[in-house]
């Protein structure tokens, strides 16, 4: 008998049929003699509607009552599933975030979960209930309702799992796993048995939708134990486990996944005085105004001057800007500003990087066999990422799979 949290995202409980099926899943589950958590997401489309419905009132809707409104679809879901259960004779119960007492701090539309409260939890597994809590809520000390980020669920689950000290924490989906890269973009993508969690945090800072980042580093720090499955398949199988050990297989490939995104944009401040604080000069401003970096990129000076280029969320990209031409460019005397949003960023991820040579030549080779430019790159340990242009996003991810025999069976390292 284990204690198992279960996440079902908004696909999984899109209509009355799909939150009867999950019903019957965790009913099985629960015959089996396992304790059961189950965190529910809205059924799909219904956050993005709320949100609509917001913005129709109020066009920049005041974040306190935007979480009011949008921590509604997740309490229609809990009470939908606790019905479909108690349907098929299982003792269940749906509690809000703030029932349970998920404490968050006060940042709406983002908050982050402090403590949660496993008491009334506790009490009803032990007398044999399915516990039904709704994702992305909490609730602040002062008792107002907060949201955690958009695919907020996801942490709920992982969050619940580690204050439960669940034996597993179970995130079903639509896609049957983690994948070598997005199956839609590269038909020969493979499922992975596993991942390292390192891993699959590069792969989701870097743009893989799987799961939402902050589940990712809550399930290092508290050291759960996660698995993504689908909710679509009758039999599931073993889905991807997140694990925190390295494979020992030596069949592993080097290289575990690519990711990639279109949601950054690119900054050049030309002719930027190359001096000590310049960095500091161009980048503090845009601290200030809240505006997160990415890639940054400082090129050999000449002649006494230099470029800097660095990459913003696109959202920020005009932000930015402005900000550079106003403040920045007249204070350190810089040429001109320029900016471009058609950019895409691409990632190659693998644990095996720290052993294996010649990976980043890989990469650049590749795409300069098929003539594309790479405009940034940045390293960490596991990860290798470069900016290209927009057009060759495709491209450039479908021949780096192939290149690191990612096609079909993983090549021998
Ligand atoms: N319903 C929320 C969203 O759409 C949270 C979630 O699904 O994880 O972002
Ligand atoms: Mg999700």
């Amino acid at each position: 008998m284990a204690l198992i949290v279960q996440k079902f995202g908004g696909t999984s409980v899109g209509s009355p049929e799909r939150i009867k099926n999950v019903a019957q899943r965790v009913a099985r589950f629960h015959a089996q003699g396992h304790q059961m958590v189950v965190v529910v997401s809205a059924m799909s489309g219904e956050t993005n509607r709320l949100i609509a419905l917001a913005k129709e009132v109020q066009a920049n809707p005041d974040p306190r009552e935007l979480d009011v409104v949008i921590s509604t679809g997740e309490q229609v879901t809990i009470g939908l599933l606790a019905m479909a259960l108690k349907d098929l004779g299982v003792d269940a119960r749906s509690y809000t975030g703030g029932q349970v007492r998920i404490s968050t701090d006060s940042a709406y539309t983002k908050a982050r979960i402090l403590h949660i409260d496993d008491g009334a939890m506790r009490a009803d597994l032990n007398k044999g209930r399915v516990v039904i809590v709704a994702g992305f809520q909490g609730v602040d000390d002062a008792g107002n309702i907060t949201t955690l980020g958009r695919g907020g669920s996801d942490t709920t689950g992982v969050a619940l799992a580690a204050a439960l000290k669940a034996d597993e924490c179970q995130i079903y989906t639509d896609v049957d796993g983690v994948y070598s890269t997005d199956p839609r973009v590269v038909p020969e993508a493979r499922k992975l048995d596993r991942i390292t969690f390192e891993e699959m945090l590069e792969l989701a800072s870097s743009g893989s939708k799987v799961l939402q980042i902050r589940s990712v580093e809550f399930a290092g720090k508290y050291k759960v134990r996660l698995r993504v499955l689908s909710s679509f398949m009758e039999d599931p199988g073993e889905g991807t486990l997140i694990t925190f050990e390295e494979d020992q297989d030596m069949e592993q490939a080097v290289i575990s996944g690519i990711a990639f995104n279109r949601d950054e944009a690119k900054i050049t401040v030309l002719g930027v005085p190359d001096k000590p604080g310049i960095a500091y000069q161009i980048l503090g401003p845009v601290a200030d105004a809240n505006i997160d970096v990415d890639l940054i990129i400082q090129n050999v000076g000449r002649d006494g001057t230099t470029d800097f280029s660095f990459t913003v969320h696109r959202n920020e990209f005009q932000k930015a800007l402005k900000v550079l031409n106003e403040t920045v460019k007249p204070h350190i005397g810089a040429r001109e500003v320029i900016g471009d949003d058609k950019i895409a960023k691409v990632a190659v991820v693998g644990v095996g990087m720290r052993s294996h040579v010649g990976v980043a030549s890989t990469v650049f080779r590749t795409l300069a066999e098929e003539g594309i430019n790479i405009q940034m790159i940045s390293t960490s340990e596991i990860k290798i990422s470069v900016v290209v242009d927009d057009k060759y996003m495709e491209l450039a991810v479908r021949v780096l799979h192939r290149a690191f025999g990612l096609d079909g069976e993983p090549k021998a390292a």
